[in-house]
């Protein structure tokens, strides 16, 4: 529900208010009377319909405090957050949000102006809760902290902190995943599996990996809070409230550790610094221990909630606390904190002796700590509103070291309408994008009018750069000579890259005729006129193969072309799809057209074209019991592209049970191991990314370093494939279908199939081999089905892949084709890569035929996060391969 505080009031509007304040104050209900449990009690825990319920309460109750939906989650419920300020803020928040725009755009505002709006203008603050929803402390917390913020209970004059700073409290920014916790926990209370993970993700599509989507928009949480961030509020401070393990520090609060991305501007480091550093000194004044900082968690990333703010000139911090087992406490015997933990240094100077703790514990810290924040930005109010219009000045005035001239997006692109998608991502982001009016010259090339430029010289310089250059990860080694540091996260990450986007960097000047954008210019795109007998799908466009798909559900007659095709005024790559121009086409390929930005050609005669024809495809995705993000993306691409698909799981691997609990042989199979028909039933299995003893044993090898964050599962979600469930999809690739590894999933493959390849890289040495998250150059056939529409020079995301090795199969039941392989030279594009010599000319991507069928092996990470649409064709070529029977 959209709050009547929220919208303008006048000044008769706000004396009701004043009038009715005392009733109003005393009918304010506490958390606990309205749970009827305290916050953080014990195996308490509420669920976001409680959490929502309370913040309606509150709304109801108090003049200081607004409910406003921001968003629909992706499960489709209300996103909701909560405005708190000053009744006086609360009736001019209009007026506030307006000074906070101004001050962003120092091109329109002189100096003097500014500092005259940073006196009278508000601090913003944005906190946001439990992005992963078994991190859930801050979700409970929330409640506890607007109810003594709006009380008064809190360690400072609450009315003189809330004059200046306008609090926005987004209490859990996961939604549907809090609900999905709440229900296990309950279900499962009082059980040996109390505390336990979930077998699935906490979000629908990206588990974890909700906090890597920032700077992409994939999801519907993203989208709603990056409105927030960077185009409804501009807050100026923004804290994202997370937990980690449970035997380290308690808590961790910035500064960040090295290295930071170096596109951020110093003052936001000093600042984060600042407030971090208030809060440690709260936290410790009160007796709070075991508060570490600069460790742990770096200044380098762009994917999370917390860090794109910093590339927004914003004050972007993280907090993490040690958890517990959701709400159920834990007691850590003081030799079970590592010896990292038990001694003083200056960035933990404080540590934590063991004992009992609980979910209380977390709360107290937290409310503590954002406390801490309200106070520091209200104290600093006029000069970070005023520095925050210098750092905009700096990024629209100074040039940095280093710092282009602009980007260049030219007009001729191999996929036009993912780059279109590329210029989407970027407006979400704020970027500024201008268009060519005329041709120009940039760095000695010509661009034709209607290509693309992103100046520097704008308020998001950071931002923008640092998701359209190439990153240069440092090499950071344990010491000299020493095994490398793993990066947080991804080493490199550069936007255009990971999309196919043609993008070149020019660092000088130049003169070209611009105009700023509003919004992404999509062309309007309708049927080549004349009826032509036949469509065809330009292979390059990955919006061709959701028009196939959608094509195909409609029983539309589709071949995919085996050459290229040079029709009147286009020229179509190698496995463009060639369309029967029937009444179903006519009346869907408009719509279609038009919703993807895409083009198609006429051609009067495809007799002379060498094609194979397209059926529907069957296709199966796995899902393990073991929470798969990968398998959650993969999902993502298919829903967003159409791609028609069946979750498949262990036991549609195998012979169902009977009732007494043994197997049931299937009729036709008493001579074989063969129990299920998978065949029956699909052409095309697919796996995303995941370890191969999860997927066959359903065990984590207990040396693993991950093995104790893998908490046993209740006996219905025990297993994975087993023998007999391997021997099925044998049988099931035997007769003719298609299974499709992606990356780590491969060595399923290479275990149980044999194929004629082997990863060279399963017991490399990190000395002599390392590639955390980054972006490599591939060298691709696109003249051979899973290469079709890719340019012969591909960007790929490598994330613990493997870098294959293939040989002449020994036997004809086996045959090989290398689609995609490392270069001899110049293989690191983007981020961080060591030993480059180990992969170079080793196969990444390789079609096998075994017997009547296929196993294709996808050896990079081609659908990374939903963000590496370069690569997506790998993977729809393998769904769609032509003639397959
Ligand atoms: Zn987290």
């Amino acid at each position: 529900m959209i709050n009547r505080r929220f919208l303008p009031l006048g000044l008769a509007a706000f004396m009701s208010f004043a009038v009715l304040l005392p009733l109003r104050l005393s009918a304010q209900t506490s958390p606990e009377a309205f749970l009827g449990f305290k916050v953080g009690a014990d195996r308490k825990l509420a669920d976001y319909g409680q959490i929502q319920a309370y913040f309606k309460k509150l709304d109801e109750e108090s003049p200081k405090l607004a409910l406003q939906v921001i968003g629909e989650t992706t499960l489709k419920r209300p996103m909701i957050m909560a405005v708190i300020s000053s009744e006086e803020n609360m009736a001019r928040l209009d007026q506030i949000r307006a000074v906070t725009k101004k001050l962003r755009d120092p091109r329109a505002l002189p100096l003097a102006e500014a500092e005259k709006l940073a006196k009278e203008g508000k601090i913003i603050v944005l906190v946001t809760c439990s992005l992963h929803a078994s991190e859930i402390a801050a979700s409970q917390m929330s409640m506890e902290l607007a109810y003594k913020l709006i009380t008064g209970d809190t360690p400072f004059d609450a009315a003189a902190v809330l004059r200046d700073v306008v609090f926005l409290l987004v209490p859990s920014i996961n939604p549907d995943g809090n609900q999905m916790e709440v229900d296990w926990y309950r279900k499962f209370l009082g059980t040996k599996y109390e505390g336990g993970s979930m077998p699935w993700i906490y979000h629908h599509y990206a588990g974890h990996d909700d906090n890597r989507d920032w700077f992409m928009g994939n999801l519907a949480e993203t989208r709603a809070v990056t409105r927030v961030l960077y185009h409804d509020w501009l807050p100026q401070i923004h804290l994202d409230e997370h937990q980690m393990g449970s035997e380290e520090a308690r808590l961790f609060i910035p500064p960040f550790m090295n290295p930071p991305v170096p596109n951020v501007q110093p003052l936001v480091w000093r600042g984060v610094n600042l407030l971090g550093a208030n809060m440690a000194y709260d936290l410790q004044q009160r007796g709070f221990k075991g508060v570490e900082h600069g460790r742990s968690f770096t200044g380098w990333y762009i994917g999370a909630v917390d860090d794109t703010p910093w590339l927004h000139n914003v004050y972007g911090l993280l907090s993490e606390m040690a958890s517990v087992r959701l709400a159920s406490p834990i007691f850590i015997e003081p030799n079970e904190i590592p010896n990292s933990h038990t001694k003083k240094i200056m960035e933990f100077p404080d540590p934590w002796p063991g004992g009992w703790w609980r979910l209380r514990d977390l709360v107290d810290y937290e409310l503590t700590l954002t406390f801490s924040l309200l106070r520091t930005a209200a104290l600093h109010k006029e000069e970070f509103l005023l520095n925050s219009y210098k750092m905009y000045k700096n990024s629209v005035e100074t040039v940095d070291s280093g710092q282009p001239y602009a980007f260049v997006i030219p007009a001729a692109q191999h996929d036009y309408p993912t780059m279109l998608k590329m210029l989407d991502v970027l407006q979400f982001g704020g970027v500024e994008i201008q268009r060519a009016a005329k041709d120009f010259t940039a760095d000695g090339r010509l661009y034709p009018a209607g290509s693309f430029v992103v100046l520097m010289a704008q308020p998001y310089k950071p931002y923008a750069w640092a998701l359209l250059e190439r990153q240069k990860y440092p090499d950071i080694r344990e010491y000299a000579g020493g095994p490398p540091v793993p990066p947080y996260d991804n080493a490199g990450w550069t936007l255009p890259l990971q999309m196919g986007v043609t993008c070149n960097q020019v660092e000088k000047p130049f003169a070209a005729e611009l105009e700023k954008i509003d919004t992404v210019p999509f062309p309007d795109v309708t049927l080549p006129a004349g009826e032509p007998a036949y469509l065809v799908l330009d292979a390059r466009a990955n919006a061709s193969y959701a028009a196939a798909f959608a094509l195909l559900k409609d029983k539309a007659e589709i071949f995919r072309s085996k050459e290229k095709i040079s029709g009147a005024g286009f020229e179509a790559a190698p496995g463009s799809f060639i369309v029967t121009n029937g009444p179903a086409v006519k009346k869907t390929l408009p719509g279609l057209l038009e919703k993807l930005h895409l083009k198609a050609y006429p051609l009067t005669d495809a007799v002379s074209i060498p094609k194979t024809s397209l059926k529907n495809p069957r296709i199966g995705l796995y899902q393990s019991w073991w929470a798969n993000m990968d398998e959650g993306w993969t999902r993502y691409v298919f829903d967003d592209l159409g791609v028609p698909y069946v979750t498949i799981r262990n036991s549609d691997f195998k012979a169902p049970k009977t009732a007494a609990g043994t197997k049931a042989k299937a009729p036709t199979a008493a001579a074989s191991s063969v129990t299920v028909d998978l065949k029956a039933r699909f052409d095309v299995i697919v796996f995303a990314g995941e370890d191969y003893d999860l997927i066959k044993t359903g065990k984590v090898d207990p040396a693993s370093p991950w093995a104790r964050w893998f908490t046993p599962l209740p006996p219905e979600y025990e297993g994975g494939l087993e023998k007999e469930g391997v021997d099925n999809l044998k049988a099931f690739v035997e007769k003719g279908g298609i299974l499709v590894t992606l990356n780590d999933a491969c060595k399923l493959a290479i275990k149980e199939f044999e194929p004629p390849a082997r990863n060279i890289l399963e017991k490399v040495d990190s000395a002599k081999f390392f590639c955390p998250m980054s972006i490599l150059r591939l060298t691709v056939d696109n003249t051979t089905p899973v290469g079709y529409g890719l340019p012969e020079m591909t960007p790929a995301v490598f994330t613990g892949s493997p870098a294959l090795e293939t040989w002449v199969p020994l036997t004809t039941d086996w045959d090989r084709k290398v689609v995609a392989r490392y270069p001899e030279s110049d293989i690191l594009l983007s981020g961080w890569l060591l030993g480059a010599d180990v992969i170079a000319r080793k196969a990444a991507v390789v079609d096998t035929q075994y017997k009547k069928g296929r196993v294709i092996l996808i050896g990079i990470a081609c659908q990374a996060r939903a963000q590496s649409h370069g690569t997506y064709k790998f993977l729809l070529n393998s769904l769609l391969y032509p003639g397959g029977e």
